[in-house]
């Protein structure tokens, strides 16, 4: 039989190269390997206990119903309000509300219907790198074009605005959307509201000439590090509200991933388009998640400050055991779990981060996620959402076989 030809849009698409990892672990575990974990993308504290009970709540209410495709409307009454208190600039002459809300199957969701409801065949989508490995795939199953935007450790990860313009010129009518992502999932790195108005300040000047539109990705808002402040987008850049589409969830911030989660906050017409698209594809999410989600955010801000201290210390133990490495370059994440190492002085010739990722699992036991599909070949992320034993043994491992 001839072989299965799949849609062109699939061409070139990766599968995660995070998931398929996290099995390569699985099975030397299940071997009886004593393999320390790195790669974790998500909290490893359990959801809050209001929001368990909420749950067992709704399922004796029996709240088994399709609710409306995005959302419960106190769910998103109460995101507005959420997204109104990070944007005060915003919310005093034009607040958010229900109606600019759309809770999706996580914030992946989200980001997909966005690039789903922006990009036109051939348009060009701005990603900072290193960047969350999903915008680029996502961006090529919508028929964009990703753009990658250079930035370099030693500028502390950060976007230049000259780049930003510089490739903004280069991409001309075709420039459709900017991605930001603030605190960064792989570098942890955080943008201060002076980084992020001189961002919108280059899109605002673009912007005219086309319909430039970003997507602020502020999945980690609730865990930044040394008392540093979360600033949202558009709390810097209010006057770019029309164009962008804010990106959050619950399961970074309530450890609630496997409940998927996730929001867009934008212009009533955006939000309209992002509903249809939901409704096609996947109607409204689980019931159950989103009355939890209802008691999530009802929660004061205390209870997930808690699991950020833990973060940061662990944050902390990290760097300083990593720093007596001098094959490791590091530049101190100040949000987000996660550390992104310079291991260019490690690699063997002609080798990049998976190989060293491969030496490393099957030599030193520790898994790391390779920097690759991150944008970043000569870097690794390590996870520290996880219990501060096993950290520092996977810390030390890798800094012994470094040796
Ligand atoms: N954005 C970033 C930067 C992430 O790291 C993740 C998850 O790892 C997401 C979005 C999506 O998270 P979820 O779909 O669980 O809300």
């Amino acid at each position: 039989m001839a072989a299965h030809v799949f849609a062109q849009r699939l061409q070139g698409v990766s599968e995660s190269a995070t998931l398929k990892l996290n099995a390569l672990v699985q099975e030397l575990k299940q071997q009886g390997q004593d393999i320390v974990n790195l790669t974790a993308g998500e909290p490893d504290f359990a959801p809050p206990e209001a929001v368990k009970e909420a749950v067992i709540d709704a399922v004796r209410r029996d709240q088994n119903r399709y609710t409306p495709v995005p959302g419960l409307p106190e769910l998103r009454r109460l995101i507005a309000e959420r997204t109104n208190s990070q944007q005060p600039e915003l919310a005093r002459q034009q607040p958010w509300g229900a109606p600019n809300v759309v809770v999706s199957n996580g914030g992946k969701q989200a980001i997909f219907s966005a690039l789903q409801a922006l990009v036109d065949p051939g348009d060009a989508v701005l990603i900072p790198a290193p960047y969350w490995l999903s915008y680029p795939e996502m961006t090529k199953l919508a028929q964009g074009r990703p753009v990658i935007l250079a930035t370099e450790a030693k500028a502390g990860w950060k976007l230049a605005p000259s780049e930003l313009s510089r490739a903004l010129d280069q991409a001309g009518s075709r420039a459709r959307v900017l991605i930001l992502n603030s605190p960064s999932n792989p570098t942890g790195i955080l943008c201060s509201r002076a980084e992020l108005t001189a961002l919108g300040e280059v899109v605002r000047r673009h912007a005219g000439a086309r319909d430039l539109w970003v997507i602020s990705d502020e999945i980690y808002d609730s865990i930044t590090f040394d008392n540093r402040p979360f600033c949202s987008f558009l709390s810097a850049c209010p006057e770019l509200a029309a164009r962008t589409v804010t990106i959050n969830g619950l399961s970074k911030r309530a450890a609630m991933t496997g409940w998927r989660v996730g929001w867009s906050v934008a212009s009533a017409e955006l939000t309209q388009a992002l509903q249809t698209l939901q409704g096609q594809a996947t109607s409204g999410i689980n019931s159950l998640a989103q009355w939890a989600s209802i008691a999530a955010l009802k929660l004061p801000e205390e209870i997930y400050r808690q699991h950020t201290l833990v973060y940061e210390r662990r944050r902390n133990l990290a760097l300083e055991i990593l720093g007596r490495s001098p094959k490791i370059k590091l530049v101190r994440p100040e949000g987000a779990f996660y550390a992104f190492l310079g291991i260019g002085a490690g690699l063997k010739p002609g080798e990049d981060s998976m190989g060293f990722c491969e030496r490393a699992l099957t030599e030193a036991l520790v898994a790391l996620v390779p920097g690759t599909p991150f944008g970043a070949p000569d870097h690794v992320r390590m996870s520290f959402a996880l219990d501060d034993a096993t950290l520092r043994r996977g810390c030390e491992r890798l800094v012994e076989w470094l040796k």
